[in-house]
């Protein structure tokens, strides 16, 4: 089968007619779009917050803080896909709590806000309150529960699974578009790959994949190397990299006390770190 593009497991019949939504009209073809006053392709995009919306008091803090040093959207999960089925109290999942003290900070310190949806049932809620629904990783090929959310015609940002092809995941952003709604954002967090399974490592962030998806497809893409790397001091270096190699956003943990975070307490950044990241950030995205 005719394959321009060697190396890849995409062919151009794919783009025709496995992803003709997804996959770019012509060389120049990239997706603007507008969302609560953010511009998708266009500036450099920044989500920012705690992995879990923790505590009312936590996600105000950090909507302040966030806000004032310059992210764009507030990021947390109230709905958590936790590896393990344990919670102590710690670790408790704060549902539709959560849910209400985000859009609670988004009204008063004037952030839009993303959070993740894992149930079906909970989409009318979600839908409400947030400005971008987040699909996570595990959730990527969950083809009802996107289709559903897709209806709302909100923005919807489907990360990466770490273990899919870039065919299989612009197949479920298909599953987006296919609904009529086009506000689409990618999110490479991280890839699987065996030698990266250490306590310190747990994903490989996948920097090829993000001009290789600017070749075949118009969708805006975002990397998150807090997932992908799992490791604070090694986050700074792999946002500078994702926005050299063409990101068009970045998701960043950050948290007020990255060390007594309830959730992965060795990714979050914090305020000072993320003041003088952003600045750094944003000298590469207008110099390429
Ligand atoms: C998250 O962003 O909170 C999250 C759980 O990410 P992922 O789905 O990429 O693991
Ligand atoms: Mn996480």
């Amino acid at each position: 089968m005719d394959n321009k593009f060697p190396g890849k497991d995409i062919t151009i019949e794919d783009l025709k007619s496995k992803f003709p939504l997804v996959a770019k009209k012509n060389k120049n073809h990239r997706s603007t779009f507008n969302v609560s006053g953010v511009e998708f392709g266009k500036d450099l995009v920044i989500f920012a917050g705690p992995n879990m919306v923790e505590s009312k008091e936590l996600i105000f803090d950090v909507a302040k803080n966030v806000k004032k040093i310059g992210a764009h959207f507030l990021r947390g999960g109230a709905f958590k896909p936790l590896t393990f089925p344990y919670r102590s109290k710690k670790y408790r999942e704060t549902r539709e709590d959560g849910i209400r003290w985000l859009s609670e900070a988004k009204e008063k310190y004037n952030i839009p806000i993303i959070t993740e949806i894992m149930e079906e049932k909970y989409i009318p809620l979600v839908a409400e309150m947030t400005d971008i629904i987040q699909i996570g990783s595990r959730n990527m090929q969950n083809y009802p529960l996107i289709t559903a959310c897709a209806k709302t015609k909100k923005p919807i940002m489907l990360k990466r699974h770490y273990g899919a092809s870039l065919r299989d995941w612009l197949g479920a952003a298909e599953y987006i578009l296919v609904e009529g709604n086009k506000k689409v954002i990618l999110c490479e967090r991280g890839v699987s790959v065996p030698h990266t399974h250490r306590s310190t490592s747990r994903f490989l962030l996948d920097l090829q994949v993000i001009p290789a998806a600017k070749e075949v497809t118009h969708l805006p893409i975002v990397s998150d190397p807090s997932h992908a790397t799992f490791w604070r001091p090694w986050v700074r270096p792999m946002a500078l990299a994702s926005v050299a190699a063409g990101a068009d956003g970045i998701m960043l943990e950050v948290h007020p006390d990255p060390k007594n975070a309830a959730v992965d307490p060795l990714q979050p950044i914090n305020y000072k770190d993320f003041r003088s990241l952003l600045p750094e950030m944003i000298k590469i995205y207008n110099n390429i």
